[in-house]
């Protein structure tokens, strides 16, 4: 920690929302402002606020942001997806195929917000 600043806090991996650090004391929080998800550090004072930081940083639950893609192209990936009209929510596997999810080959997939790698087992389609 360089004079007190805090390292970058990278964008949500939910909504790629701004995230900020709540520094009203101890516990620290880094929270979304848009969707208001977010993390709790593990100590008091500038320590807790670099573990909060830091844990944001790492990614929520190992979630990574659409706006971070995988590197690895056709490869089924673990993918959080939203449907913002009707507001559900949900976690399937889809293949990537360097350019975007597809929910079946050749059809794009729509909403998918965050991704993640599958457990290290053989999954194709559907968990
Ligand atoms: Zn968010």
């Amino acid at each position: 920690m360089k004079g007190g600043s805090m390292e970058e806090l990278k964008p949500c991996p939910f909504c790629g929302g701004e995230a900020r650090l709540e520094d009203l004391g101890y516990p620290h929080h880094v929270y979304c402002i848009s969707c208001g998800v977010g993390v709790t550090g593990v100590g008091c004072g500038i320590e807790g606020e670099a573990s909060a930081c830091e844990k944001w940083n790492r990614r929520i639950n190992g979630w990574i942001p659409v706006s971070d893609p995988p590197k690895e192209k056709d490869k089924y990936l673990c993918c959080l997806w939203r449907n913002t009209k009707k507001k559900e929510k949900g976690v399937r596997s889809l293949l990537w195929n360097g350019t975007e999810f597809e929910f079946e080959p050749g059809m794009r997939a729509w909403g998918v917000i965050s991704w993640m790698p599958l457990p290290a087992t053989d999954v194709r389609g559907d968990i």
